[in-house]
């Protein structure tokens, strides 16, 4: 005890208000287990002032992402397409032009590896843009070589009018037969007429999808794709089509690059997200996300370890080596400051949780200073703010923000000076996960301390073990430590002054305490 006392004299490290105490700079963390950044490239960072984020944009902040401890980004689809939001691609093999070129591309692959940043790109594999040239050929000619990379139905078939009925049941009210002008065909498109679906009946589509991945992962040498809608490869009712599809797909990638890494959307209750994890090792955990942020808002901890718990163990039964992506929100998802009323003191218990929870974490780009959001979809995909806007050279204005602007949100610049900015507070709680072995790679048990407003648990690796309490309301807790976990005597990360005295805890309203055995 008495030379732990003083390692911990002489590397008490203070970081934004928060105090990482004992900390060992060994970047304890390796990715695919570390945390992840997800940009929307159009609002990151405008290089050349048409008001566009391009990657040259994103490579120049690169050393922001490394700084604040990110070991890999996830790019949000980068090919050419007519939307805003290129979801619906138009050249599965191209950069569209307002991002930049290939060129770019290579050259921000290089400098992230560099810095051993990994580069997981967007990959809309279920279906592609209405402009795409296999379509508009296939749409206008029954003979086309690529008719059957879409799927058909005459407007005479008994299951048109059953689709068609469907329609009222679909929240978006979408229509999932699309009709051709001047033709007795339609086509299927599960989220509206402009994306028809590919069909993965057919053998020469899916040579094609393989060579679309070969091409990434071999010319531009990037370490693994997102995979968007990944349940919908196949209409509902062929769901075990859908997870085998994946199987093959991860087997065929696997052939050209062995560590490929491959992150999927299965946005489903976690019981039907499971069966996907056999092709998709990583998957976003949307049932955590719900239940971290249900627990912040309501100030208690009752049922999200129970959640959590019951999701890895299901997993668990299905792939062992599952990669769990869990997250606050993402692009299709309100904002975390808009989602706590923005309360920052809430906020920065979302990031706390998330960052101390097992899983590899994802974070939205401008989660960290605490951007606003709620749908529709753009208004969640504003443009990331750098600095004051008079000094921003970066700032995108594709759009005009409804949410963020210099009058509601902090700018990056001025945050990163302040120590208790909610920058920095994400800062302290990824280094203290980066160089812990048991918050990146431990088991998980839940600990009762008597209270619900406290969220407590163990993580164990190797002979690292921690004990973790959140007190996720606002008022302090003074209680005292069970006779079973006196073993844990040494503060190692606190925030808000919290602190253990012999067998007396406090815990400051919405703070967190980290110790160790
Ligand atoms: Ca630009």
């Amino acid at each position: 005890m008495q030379k732990l006392l003083i390692v911990l004299l002489f590397s008490v490290v203070f970081i934004s208000g928060t105090n990482i105490v004992n900390a060992q700079y060994t970047n304890a963390s390796k990715w695919p287990a570390g945390i992840s950044y997800e940009i929307f490239v159009q609002s990151f960072c405008d290089s050349d002032g048409d008001g566009k984020g391009d990657i040259k944009g994103m490579t120049s902040k690169l050393d922001y992402l490394k700084d604040l401890g990110i070991e890999a980004v996830w790019l949000m689809p980068m090919n050419p397409s007519p939307s805003y939001h290129k979801y619906d691609v138009t050249d599965y093999y191209g950069i569209h032009p307002d991002y930049g070129t290939t060129a770019d591309f290579k050259n921000f692959v290089n400098e992230a590896h560099r810095r051993n940043i990994k580069v997981v790109i967007d990959m809309v594999l279920n279906h592609c843009s209405n402009q795409h040239p296999w379509f508009v050929d296939a749409a206008k000619n029954e003979d086309s070589p690529y008719r059957d990379y879409f799927v058909w139905t005459h407007k005479d078939d008994p299951q048109v009018k059953v689709f068609v009925d469907k329609i009222n049941e679909d929240s978006r009210n979408r229509n999932r037969w699309n009709k051709v002008e001047e033709s007795d065909y339609l086509y299927y498109s599960y989220f509206g007429s402009h994306m028809p679906d590919l069909n993965y009946d057919s053998p020469k589509l899916r040579e094609e999808i393989f060579k679309i991945g070969h091409y990434w992962l071999t010319k531009m040498g990037i370490d693994g794709f997102r995979l968007d809608a990944a349940r919908h490869i196949f209409p509902e009712e062929r769901a075990k089509e859908s997870q085998a599809w994946w199987v093959y797909f991860l087997n065929e990638m696997q052939k050209i690059k062995k560590d490929v890494y491959l992150v999927g959307e299965v946005w489903a209750p976690f019981d039907q997200v499971a069966p996907y994890l056999k092709g998709i090792p990583a998957l976003f955990n949307f049932d955590l996300a719900s239940a971290i942020k249900k627990a912040v808002n309501e100030e208690q901890s009752d049922s999200l370890l129970i959640k959590q718990k019951k999701i890895e163990e299901y997993y668990t039964t299905v792939n062992p080596k599952f990669i769990d992506a869990t997250f606050l929100t993402n692009h299709d998802q309100d904002r975390m400051m808009s989602s706590v009323d923005n309360n920052i003191n809430k906020a920065k218990m979302g990031a706390a949780l998330l960052l101390t929870l097992p899983g590899s974490p994802y974070l939205y780009y401008g989660e960290e200073i605490g951007m606003r959001g709620k749908e529709p979809d753009e208004y969640i995909r504003e443009p990331f703010l750098w600095d004051d806007i008079k000094n921003d050279k970066n700032r995108t204005t594709w759009i005009k923000p409804l949410y963020n602007s210099d009058s509601t949100i902090e700018p990056l610049a001025k945050q990163l000076k302040d120590k208790n900015s909610l920058v920095n507070y994400y800062k302290s709680f990824i280094a203290l996960r980066n160089n812990s072995k048991a918050l990146t790679f431990g088991e998980l048990t839940p600990i009762d301390l008597g209270k619900s407003e406290l969220c407590a648990f163990q993580r164990n690796f190797e002979d690292e073990n921690l004990l973790v309490i959140h007190n996720l309301s606002q008022t302090a807790i003074n209680i005292s430590l069970l006779e079973s976990l006196k073993e844990y005597d040494m503060v190692i990360f606190e925030t808000k002054g919290s602190n253990l005295k012999k067998n007396a805890l406090h815990l400051a309203s919405y703070s967190t305490l980290v110790l160790k055995k």
